[in-house]
């Protein structure tokens, strides 16, 4: 099997149902892409269209007619996949099948006009969000219910596919439900682990300590205002003395204690203490606006 492939793997994956707009698969595309570029993974976005129930039929007639021509060229498993399945040749993996595609029919050609007005708007808005891509017309996703588009999010380094997705619209309906469109994509995590050579760096967390019941509300100023920087914040649930709230920090992994006591909320202030060196600055709130934690 291919490298990061096992039995058993984890996915992570988003869906979007009830819509049929081009913008929710631009946007789509975009949370997937952001998964690899989170990680530093070097991808480009393959994207495609396979066309609805009306455009499809006549697509796959004259791909299966152009398959006949080559059938000499194919594997064992395409000479039955063209008459079961025809558009899985297109990415079939074996070089012979992969060349005698080279200059099949293409579905793109083929779409009506609402799914040829999708695409093309769904490819605007990918430019417009600077999203790389490439067009592939030989990525048809292997499962039937797909419709319209279809993307996958490729390693470059390893030319394996980190992120498959795409639309299924009649899938609900098919299902028994009440027709409603959907598109979505699934992440391969063993397959993400594997091309991952840095994690994102933790982002600090703070623990806002009051001391004392009448502090609380202030801490909670301080809490949102931190928020509002952007921090990460843990607000002690703890009411006891600074030890055992700094005991509490510890537990929680927490890179900043933020001492909130009877001073500093009569001084509208704050003491932060750097939990790994033990350093402790104190700083006004108008200063945590200016200051750069
Ligand atoms: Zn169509
Ligand atoms: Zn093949």
């Amino acid at each position: 099997p291919q490298a990061g492939r096992y039995r058993q793997f984890h996915q992570i994956g988003g869906e979007v149902f009830g819509s049929l707009d081009p913008l929710v698969d631009a946007e789509i595309i975009s949370i997937a892409h952001k998964v690899v570029k989170e990680l530093k993974i070097e991808a480009v976005v393959e994207v495609n269209s396979i066309g609805c129930k009306v455009c499809r039929p006549a697509y796959r007639e004259a791909l299966t007619q152009y398959l006949e021509q080559v059938s000499g060229h194919l594997c064992e498993d395409c000479i039955d996949r063209k008459d079961r399945n025809p558009l899985r040749v297109l990415d079939c993996k074996v070089p012979t099948c992969k060349s005698a595609v080279k200059d099949a029919p293409k579905m793109v050609d083929f779409l009506c006009e609402e799914c040829r007005e999708h695409y093309q708007k769904l490819l605007e808005y990918l430019n417009i969000m600077g999203i790389p891509y490439v067009e592939n017309p030989n990525l048809v996703r292997g499962l039937d219910y797909y419709t319209k588009t279809v993307f996958e999010v490729v390693s470059r380094e390893l030319g394996i596919t980190i992120i498959a997705g795409g639309r299924y619209d009649y899938l609900v309906e098919e299902m028994g439900g009440v027709p409603t469109p959907a598109i979505g994509f699934a992440v391969g995590v063993e397959r993400l682990a594997m091309l991952v050579k840095e994690l994102p760096q933790r982002q600090a967390l703070y623990m806002v300590i009051p001391l004392g019941e009448d502090t609380v509300g202030y801490a909670l100023k301080v809490c949102e205002l931190l928020r509002e920087k952007g921090k990460r914040v843990e607000l002690s649930y703890k009411r006891a003395g600074l030890k055992k709230q700094l005991e509490l920090a510890n537990k929680l992994k927490a890179d900043y204690a933020v001492i909130v006591g009877e001073d500093e909320m009569k001084e509208e202030s704050l003491s932060i203490k750097n939990l790994h060196t033990g350093e402790q600055v104190k700083l006004s709130l108008k200063e945590l606006f200016s200051h750069v934690l």
